[in-house]
């Protein structure tokens, strides 16, 4: 069977609050050895250590989404408490879970929308991230949404190592510099219709090469939630990208895998 890895999904989502438990079945049946389920706000990292307690095959990342975009972006399907939060108690409380995580995130930027002020915010909050991830030893998963560019920089300016870019989408010139600082990009299953995706695996080397689903979004089937199970669908379009064989590339991103991890 061929092995698969999940570095970045949201199980703690209202979408598979009726049936997690066939979720994770069918992704144990399909050969899905480890998910990293994200927090990315109090509420859902403590949900997510939850499901990490539950369920083997979960990990869990705990982090702190791009504040300003937090809300816009999760209005529909997910019900999050809008309260405001203390980022330094937050950090504390990731700190105190340290035995129990695999990583930091989900955090990173997102400038959609955002004025500059917001975005120095942003930058602040991440930067505090990446600190925290030296501290503890963790690798960093990161969220880069129109804002690639700032992303690689702030990175760059400090002396983190262990890096996942989660749906990278900077172009030519950015996806060349992270590879060179020895960064990860992660897949997700809708690369069979993007080709954005495509081009970034065509363009990187397989041994930074990594699977995620960000489930319940970015489907490889158009209007349905997607899953871990679904993981396949990348691994076969990455074995025709690479022409390489399914359970090589399988074989390949589960050494990445555990290599980071
Ligand atoms: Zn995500």
């Amino acid at each position: 069977m061929t092995l698969i890895v999940d570095v970045h999904a949201h199980l703690d989502h209202q979408d598979f609050s009726k049936d997690i438990d066939q979720v994770i079945e069918r992704a144990r049946q399909a050969g899905v050895r480890a998910i990293i389920t994200n927090g990315i706000n109090p509420e859902t990292n403590r949900k997510s250590l939850e499901l990490a307690e539950k369920y083997d095959i979960v990990k869990v990342a705990l982090g702190m989404y791009p504040i300003d975009v937090l809300r816009k972006d999760i209005e529909e399907g997910y019900p999050l408490k809008d309260q405001p939060f203390d980022i330094d108690s937050e950090i504390d409380f990731i700190r105190k879970n340290k035995s129990k995580i695999t990583a930091l995130g989900e955090c990173g930027l997102d400038f959609i929308g955002s004025d500059s002020s917001q975005r120095k915010n942003q930058i602040k909050v991440f930067e505090k991230m990446i600190a925290l991830a030296e501290e503890l030893n963790k690798p960093i998963i990161v969220h880069s949404r129109k804002a690639e560019q700032s992303v690689i920089e702030v990175l760059q300016s400090s002396t983190i190592k262990k890096v996942v870019l989660h749906c990278f989408c900077g172009k030519k010139g950015l996806i060349k510099k992270a590879e060179d600082a020895n960064y990860y990009f992660s897949i997700p299953p809708n690369i069979i219709r993007a080709h954005n995706f495509q081009y970034l695996v065509e363009k990187v080397n397989i041994g930074k090469i990594l699977t995620e689903t960000d489930a319940p979004y970015l489907s490889p089937y158009k209007g349905r939630r997607n899953e871990p199970a679904f993981i396949i669908e990348t691994l076969k379009k990455i074995s025709e990208i690479k022409k390489m064989d399914v359970e090589e590339v399988g074989n390949i991103i589960f050494m990445n895998y555990q290599g980071l991890f």
